[in-house]
């Protein structure tokens, strides 16, 4: 399909009242033509025939027409902008259910300006085309067309000469679409770039400023500003060289008719009515052409931004559903990872995992930064999906069930936060927004959250600010796993999840995930050997390999990696326990002296 082909058909659904609008022009434009031959007759019949009587019946003709007219072009114009309204709200809506298809990887690559800029900028170009565009060159080409009949029928001769402008209006249209069409590209791709700046310097404004870099982002900005600028300068240049061309060949159609149709009229070839009625066509004629120029423009404007936009919506997501899923309503949260490896841009992220978890069990997952934790654990949510070998969960391979069932059945507190700008409440509850609030609490309730939440100025309804700004770090992995927990989940994930809180809030999370009364299969990926070391299962991760597994107690007997991490960690714990005891007790021995 291509983007028009694509365009056309949100447009057809429309097609009646589009062609309901239509006619409605048209009648404008042939009530347009009346005018004309009423005035010739006053000059021939009123004037010169001395018909006096006709008069007020022409005058009276006259402003009926006007009357008409103007009915009718409001009625026209509701028609195309409610068009347009329709037309983009189905576009919006189809694009954005795309967008939220679209896996992590097409969301890795493209910039969040750039998605924006389609759904703002390109949409409003789409906009204008239909609400406006369309009919105007319809009614232009129409009026062109039907006033050189009119002139044809009128005295062809006259008109045949006035046809002599119209193959350098083509050659000069063709010119400015030829190179109009690289400019318009550039002005939407320049708009997507100071769009992409834009947002993310907003996004990052605490980075910048913590960083002094105010200046420097100025300047940046300044270059972005300069590439707009100077993009929209280069098509501006376009028309403003096109536009006089088009305004020279409307006036030479006027030079003609001056110049033809007097020497007609004075050689008795035409009546002087017959001049004033064609006078009278040539601003239909005039017009047009006039407008040629700027209607070019927005066509090159529409084409580009509904190629764009489609090019964005036609992207397939590597991840997709399977034809005919296995359906998964409830799964148990047995988990099988058979010899996956998984690469990215031709780099092995993972290699040849197997490891197997029984439902109910817990699995940590230990390994030092860029080991591939967060990766498995994409890959168990299908996030991204193996290059290699099979992911099963209760015994069925993750791409045979029903993508957003299986993730229905996930929870996860991601590693990077994300919170909606929301109240505390909506963000717990984004899973169930209908659930009874004695639920969020319960979940807040064991993620430690309660507590904390109650404190803030409106407890559960405290809007939390974008991405939760105004919340402590460990805060925001709080509700992100109350958030995680409340959709009572087959397979819990807890991707670093408690690395910003204290040992002891950790220590009571922990107790809470022990006492969860549904069967509930754990992934804890961390750090700390403290929030580990009792899960049933501990992998540890170097490279995108598992180099040991077992229980904590299989791990140390084994004296790897493991054992090592567990003696820096108790190591100096232990160390410091002991420096603390001996301080305590010189200070005891110190204030006892005294
Ligand atoms: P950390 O402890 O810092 O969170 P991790 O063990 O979770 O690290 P991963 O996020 O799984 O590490 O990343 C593992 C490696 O894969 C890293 O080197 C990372 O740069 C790379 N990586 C992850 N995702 C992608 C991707 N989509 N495309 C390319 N490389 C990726
Ligand atoms: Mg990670």
């Amino acid at each position: 399909m291509t983007a028009m082909k694509w365009f056309y058909s949100f447009l057809k659904k429309h097609n009646r009242s589009m062609a309901l609008g239509l006619v409605m022009v048209t009648v404008i434009s042939v009530l347009a033509i009346v005018k004309p031959i009423v005035s010739g007759s006053i000059v021939d019949d009123v004037i010169i025939a001395g018909r006096y009587e006709l008069l007020p019946k022409l005058i009276a003709l006259l402003i009926l027409i006007t009357v008409l007219r103007g009915l009718l072009r409001y009625w026209s114009q509701v028609t195309f902008e409610t068009c347009s309204q329709n037309v983009l709200y189905a576009m919006r809506d189809t694009v954005y259910r795309k967008l939220l298809q679209e896996d992590f990887d097409f969301y890795n690559k493209k910039r969040t300006g750039d998605l924006l800029s389609r759904q703002t900028g390109d949409m409003d170009a789409i906009r204008h085309f239909i609400a406006f565009v369309i009919y105007q060159v319809y009614e232009n080409v129409f009026l062109f067309f039907f006033a050189l009949i009119m002139i044809f029928t009128v005295k062809w001769t006259l008109a045949l000469c006035m046809c002599a402008v119209l193959p350098f209006t083509l050659l000069v249209t063709l010119s400015q679409r030829k190179n109009g069409r690289p400019r318009f590209q550039k002005i939407r791709e320049q708009f997507s770039s100071l769009n992409t700046f834009v947002q993310e310097n907003i996004s990052g404004n605490r980075v910048v400023k913590a960083f002094s870099k105010e200046d420097y982002e100025i300047s940046k900005f300044n270059k972005e500003n300069d590439g707009y600028r100077d993009a929209e300068l280069a098509a501006a240049e376009i028309w403003t060289k096109y536009v006089p061309l088009f305004e020279f060949l409307s006036n030479m159609l006027t030079i003609i008719l001056m110049l033809v149709g007097s020497i007609m009229v004075i050689q008795g070839a035409m009546t002087l009515g017959n001049y004033v009625t064609i006078n009278g066509y040539l601003w239909m004629l005039t017009n047009p052409l006039r407008q040629i120029g700027w209607r070019i423009n927005d066509i090159q404007r529409f084409t580009t931004s509904v190629e764009k936009i489609y090019a964005t919506y036609s992207e397939e997501p590597k991840v997709k559903r399977p034809d005919k899923a296995i359906p998964c309503e409830r799964l148990k949260g047995d988990v099988t990872f058979r010899n996956v490896s998984y690469s990215a841009d031709d780099e092995e992220i993972i290699h040849n995992v197997s490891f197997t978890v029984k439902s109910g069990q817990t699995v940590g997952i230990l390994g030092s930064t860029g080991s591939g934790k967060s990766t498995i654990m994409n890959l168990l949510c299908r996030f991204y999906d193996v290059t290699d070998g099979e992911v099963l969960v209760d015994g069925r391979n993750v791409k045979d069930l029903d993508l957003y069932n299986l993730r229905q059945n996930i929870g996860m507190a991601m590693q990077d936060v994300f919170l909606f700008s929301d109240t505390v409440e909506g963000n717990i509850a984004y899973s169930k927004p209908d659930c009874p609030f004695e639920e969020v609490q319960k979940a807040a309730v064991m993620a430690d959250a309660d507590s904390f939440i109650r404190e803030m100025p409106d407890g559960y309804d405290t809007i939390v600010g974008e991405r939760g700004v105004g919340l402590s770090g460990g805060q925001k992995q709080r509700i992100s796993l109350a958030r995680a927990l409340l959709k009572e989940p087959s397979i819990l994930i807890l991707d670093d999840t408690t690395s910003a809180v204290d040992m002891e809030t950790e220590s009571y999370i922990q107790q809470q995930l022990n006492a969860i009364e549904h069967k509930c299969t754990n992934f804890v990926v961390a750090y700390r050997i403290s929030s580990i070391k009792d899960s049933d299962l501990i992998l540890v991760l170097n490279d995108g390999c598992i180099v040991e597994q077992g229980t904590h107690d299989e791990l140390l007997a084994n004296n790897g990696y493991y054992a090592t991490v567990f003696r820096h960690q108790y190591g100096e714990f232990e160390k410091y326990v002991d420096e603390l005891n001996t301080t305590t007790d010189r200070g005891g021995e110190a204030h006892g002296t005294k």
